[in-house]
């Protein structure tokens, strides 16, 4: 485990210093999706920071079962309105908003949680039917919308391209979606920060980071293949 988290960072650290990137405006975030919470542990005392969980059942045991540990965890899963009160009491940042309902919901249990809910709006760029995400041309609509809800601070955007066997390919898909974060950020809605952009897992994270990434979300290179 500690070998596997040293390997990936250097990777990080490797592809940002070619891109003259600074290694701290990357986070790494380490996708704990079916691992049991043994193992979540041994990958914190390796040294991870930060964690996501795609299904809000089987986070939130996990999370109770690791309260004990100063660490962030991140919803990168499909959301469904009806989970958004589990979502805010257990999750630092949302990375898969992607619509006006589903934000509304968060608010309003942010509201009665005396919280401010962190998110991120996905973007379905390749418009891919199986893919949850907003369409890029309907995002800067979505976001002025959400910048009314006063317990949401969105932070950035959040991406998954189509499955492919070649990182390269994947690259136009994480430069739109830098496009998109730079076209809005010139918007400057108020309310609304375009710093984050979370792209990047196993098979294309430095391809990611090479387009702008700051948070890569890495699963199998971390935990091993998944039952
Ligand atoms: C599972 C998952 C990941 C991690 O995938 P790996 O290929 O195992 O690194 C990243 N992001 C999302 C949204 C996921 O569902």
């Amino acid at each position: 485990m500690k070998h596997r988290i040293e390997q990936v960072k250097k990777r990080i650290k490797d592809t940002a210093k070619a891109c003259k990137r600074p290694m701290a405006s990357i986070r790494l975030v380490a996708v704990s999706k079916t691992m049991p919470a043994e193992v979540v542990r041994d990958a914190i005392e390796a040294g991870i920071l930060d964690l996501g969980e795609n299904y809000i059942q089987e986070a939130k045991e996990k999370i109770n079962a690791l309260a004990a540990y100063p660490v962030t965890w991140h919803f990168i899963g499909h959301l469904q309105s009806n989970k958004a009160r589990y979502a805010v009491r257990f999750f630092d940042l949302i990375h898969s908003v992607d619509s006006l309902k589903l934000a509304q919901e968060l608010n309003k249990y942010a509201k009665k949680n005396d919280k401010i809910q962190a998110i991120l709006i996905q973007v379905n760029v390749a418009k891919e039917v199986s893919k949850s995400g907003v369409y890029v041309e309907d995002t800067l609509h979505l976001l002025r919308e959400v910048s009314r809800l006063e317990n949401i601070a969105v932070k950035g955007l959040m991406t998954m391209p189509p499955f492919f066997n070649a990182p390269q390919k994947a690259r136009p898909y994480f430069a739109a979606l830098r496009e998109l974060r730079d076209h809005i950020k010139l918007e400057a809605i108020s309310n609304i920060s375009m710093d984050e952009l979370s792209m990047g897992m196993t098979g294309d994270f430095e391809t990611a980071i090479e387009e702008g990434a700051t948070i890569v979300r890495i699963g199998t290179a971390i935990f091993g293949d998944r039952r």
